[in-house]
């Protein structure tokens, strides 16, 4: 009975909704299928947690501007398709909803776009990435961009006519809309425009920490009303605000929150690994995940509900979306 959790955990088809490492290869030239102790994830311990499919974000500092955030997204996936190659038997790209039927010993992979400045104001860039195999996008990181405003801008105004032009591309395309780092204010725009499941794919909650990255349960509601997921991720910064690391147990009283709030069918997992600094206490990296599982049993949690917040959830809204 002692492992009954650990058998849960690696029969559960496991997907998270957001990590940085391939920003971290682009940034430091080097490669995650060598062992990478200082990063959160490299493959062999990615396999080890037991994760069946990663969302993949592609993050462009905000130093890019124009064209060139274009070519640092076009060069970030470029080592996506790369590792791919690398490891053909072990690395899918999903680029269509049969994909996501991931054999055994498999690892999906899926492209998600972290904020527009790659598409440099231009519509069509949004079909190129498309064509490229992205299958996911949030609209902004934390600044102002041509699409809309991220949750750091003060005075923030909602979508712009682009934005809202890609939001409706997106839903014409079937990519994943994403609103993590969106503003309030955008995020109004983005729900009435949105058709089908959105998520957000890294995020804490304001009930526990109230700041304009986390959301609010007006939004938790927003978002499970399209039949979405929310993704609670590891970062202190959003769990209790530290100055102390916060812990598993933190990111575990985000889940059962969502889950009591809006429905177990609604909560999802999305660590942002590689995309933060601060340490997490039985999170210190992503073979810590299976503790997830762990604290959520001992909290009386029975195999169905956890193998839904693991990722059946994740895994119901992406083949709701994708083509
Ligand atoms: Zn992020």
């Amino acid at each position: 009975m002692r492992t009954a959790w650990l058998r849960w955990h690696h029969a559960a088809v496991l997907v998270d909704g957001h990590m940085d490492t391939f920003y971290k290869e682009l940034e430091e030239g080097r490669s995650w299928f060598s062992p990478q102790p200082k990063w959160h994830i490299d493959f062999a311990r990615l396999r080890k947690s037991g994760t069946d499919l990663q969302i993949c974000a592609i993050y462009t500092p905000p130093k890019f501007e124009g064209a060139d955030a274009t070519v640092w997204a076009a060069r970030m996936i470029n080592r996506i398709y790369e590792a791919e190659k690398t490891a053909p038997k072990q690395i899918r790209i999903i680029r269509r909803r049969a994909d996501l039927d991931l054999p055994r010993g498999v690892t999906g992979l899926l492209i998600s776009i972290e904020g527009g400045l790659p598409l440099d104001g231009k519509l069509d860039m949004l079909d190129y990435f498309y064509n490229t195999g992205v299958r996911a996008m949030g609209l902004t990181h934390n600044p102002r961009n041509l699409l809309a405003d991220g949750a750091s801008v003060k005075r923030a105004r909602g979508l712009t006519s682009f934005g809202k032009a890609v939001v409706k591309r997106m839903n014409a395309l079937r990519m994943v809309l994403d609103v993590a780092h969106l503003h309030l204010a955008g995020f109004r725009d983005a729900i009435r425009i949105a058709r089908g499941p959105i998520v957000t794919s890294h995020t804490g909650l304001c009930r526990f920490l109230d700041r304009p990255r986390n959301i609010t349960d007006w939004q938790m509601k927003k978002i499970a009303g399209t039949g979405g997921v929310i993704a609670i991720d590891y970062l202190t910064e959003h769990l209790t605000g530290g100055p102390e690391p916060a812990s598993v147990k933190d990111v575990v009283d985000n889940i059962e929150a969502v889950a009591e709030y809006v429905g177990v069918e609604h909560v999802a997992l999305g660590s942002d690994f590689d995309g933060y600094n601060s340490v997490t206490k039985g999170l210190e990296d992503v073979t810590g995940v299976p503790n997830i599982t762990k604290e959520l049993v001992r909290r009386g949690w029975g195999e169905r509900d956890v193998k839904r917040v693991l990722g059946g959830n994740y895994m119901r809204v992406l083949k709701a979306v994708l083509a």
